[in-house]
């Protein structure tokens, strides 16, 4: 521990192979399954249907709405506090996300602080340790990877507002508004390439923090936080800076991920931007270490009002 805490943030610390745990009960979430089998065919299908150049710069406004919607309003914002905002800036954030069907920030936050408190264990609602496949995508089909209720154990500080309440009943309700405005504006044959293809992209982005960034040969770990988290490049350019994902691990509460010259962080540079505007306030950086017996109890003080 004494060594590895002397480590600079390009080094890696060795770790040993990822330890396989219990092997998941699997009940499929058939509205979910369909769900999501739907949006990928729609996705695929728009790359060979007739596109508009115009089309191609709304995709990617939409990627990156999506994206700083989670990587900054549901993750650094709601679900570890790494950051203070007005309120209606909150909201406007996590409505930046919604149309991407994650579900409520209670939700999110629950499998998330989850993930934190038991990460790589049986108990890791996403673990690749499980398999690859099942820590990428296959826990987002299983109805027994997460309890619908978890979020009034994990987030308390959140579980009496009224939006996220709402939410949890009309989550589909963001990418509806979406979708018609797109319609709207563009015609209903741009709504595939325009929405669908950006919004299952940024998924699979997400996807891949939660399994290639917890893979034991990718990339590299420079902190000891006792399980396989990783920082690994492709994916903090992909998912505009979550790939920093070891970092995250060790430092939670951090606004920062990328702590490198060589680690783009779009999502802690947004953050900056709007602290800039006088728009974000106490801006945590990383601080002390948090170890494994420290984790728990950091989980404990965010899920506590
Ligand atoms: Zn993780
Ligand atoms: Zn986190």
């Amino acid at each position: 521990m004494q060594r590895q805490a002397q480590l600079g943030p390009e080094e890696t610390v060795r770790r040993p192979r990822l330890k396989p745990v219990a092997s998941p009960a699997m009940q499929w979430n058939y509205a979910v399954l369909a769900y999501m089998v739907a949006v990928h065919a729609t996705a695929l299908w728009s790359l060979w249907a007739p596109v508009r150049p115009v089309w191609i710069a709304v995709a990617i406004g939409m990627y990156f709405v999506f994206g700083i919607g989670t990587t900054v309003g549901l993750l650094r914002l709601v679900c570890h506090r790494a950051f203070a905002c007005p309120r209606w800036l909150e909201y406007v954030l996590i409505s930046m996300a919604m149309p991407t069907g994650q579900g409520s920030p209670l939700l999110w936050a629950a499998t998330h602080r989850l993930h934190h408190a038991y990460s790589d264990t049986d108990r890791d609602p996403h673990s690749p340790a499980r398999s690859f496949w099942y820590g990428h995508i296959g826990w987002f089909v299983n109805a027994l990877s997460t309890r619908p209720d978890d979020w009034q154990t994990w987030c308390r500080d959140i579980g009496q507002d009224p939006y996220y309440l709402w939410l949890l009943r009309f989550r589909m309700v963001p990418q509806v508004v979406v979708v018609t405005c797109v319609a709207l504006l563009l015609g209903w044959r741009a709504v595939p390439f325009c929405f669908y293809l950006p919004a299952v992209l940024w998924m699979h982005a997400t996807y891949a923090v939660n399994s290639l960034c917890h893979l034991p040969n990718l990339g590299q770990a420079p902190h000891a936080t006792g399980e396989h988290s990783r920082n690994f490049l492709p994916i903090g350019l992909l998912a505009l800076g979550e790939g920093w994902h070891n970092h995250h691990h060790a430092f939670p509460r951090s606004a920062r991920h990328g702590l490198g010259p060589r680690q783009p962080d779009v999502a802690f540079a947004v953050i900056k931007t709007l602290q800039f505007a006088g728009l974000a306030w106490n801006v945590r950086g990383p601080g002390h270490h948090v170890d494994v017996v420290r984790r728990q109890r950091l989980v404990d003080k965010t899920t506590t009002p």
